[in-house]
């Protein structure tokens, strides 16, 4: 994400997987995808994604780069992704497709020059997510709660799309849908919700979550003074 104070630069993780990323991972980079403090500590590849898209959009505080297994048919076949209901439609009325033959031929497949990064932005243009051909997804959000919810939801948005297409017919959002639609999921209330579930699930899935009027239940049964007891919870 970019970084709260200082538009200037972004925040992210060394070299991990996701999954494993603690606090003290997390490091400062400029623009430019270099990190402020000399370090050497393995870095993402791929971190010129991130640094390019907040050169070119102002409006942009988080990227996620991802490769999740609903999207990359649509990034093999070409087929258009569309929003094919109502909580797809923060996918936006179009999802351009990047290929980057059209730049550079033949590559690794990997977006790791800035060069890359910048041809990549420009098919994001002012769009919120852009198909990578071959190899993924960059989705783009004002706030981290809003790039989450987007990335989520355009995910499952792409597998409903693959479902429904097995049944016959898919007949998507239309341009008006898409953004009405749009606008109502991202209303603050939806977001917060969705938010908090996410944040509990990863509190659980380090078992770190406690209901939060866990400790009120705890002292009201509690009885006093009985020392036996007490031990025995504790
Ligand atoms: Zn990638």
């Amino acid at each position: 994400m970019r970084h709260p104070t200082d538009p200037g630069r972004y925040l992210m993780s060394r070299s991990r997987a996701p999954e494993l990323v603690q606090p003290d991972d997390i490091l400062e980079f400029t623009l430019d995808s270099q990190s402020v403090k000399p370090t050497d500590v393995r870095l993402y590849g791929e971190r010129v994604i991130h640094g390019t898209i907040y050169q070119t959009r102002p409006d942009v505080n988080a990227v996620c780069h991802h490769h999740a297994p609903s999207i990359l048919p649509f990034c093999i076949s070409g087929t258009e992704l569309k929003p094919v209901y109502h909580l797809g439609a923060t996918l936006g009325e179009k999802v351009p497709f990047w290929d980057a033959r059209d730049d550079f031929g033949d590559t690794t497949l990997i977006v790791a020059t800035p060069e890359e990064g910048a041809s990549l932005a420009r098919a994001l243009g002012a769009n919120w997510i852009v198909l990578m051909r071959r190899h993924g997804a960059t989705v783009a959000g004002r706030t981290l709660e809003e790039l989450t919810f987007r990335t989520i939801y355009t995910a499952r948005n792409a597998a409903l799309q693959i479902q429904a297409h097995t049944l016959g017919h898919v007949s998507p959002l239309n341009a008006a849908e898409t953004e009405l639609a749009g606008e109502y999921n991202l209303r603050p209330g939806p977001v917060a919700r969705a938010w908090e579930y996410w944040n509990v699930r990863l509190d659980k899935a380090e078992g770190t979550w406690r209901p939060k009027n866990a400790n009120l239940r705890a002292k009201k049964k509690s009885p006093p003074k009985r020392k036996t007891k007490s031990r025995r919870r504790g």
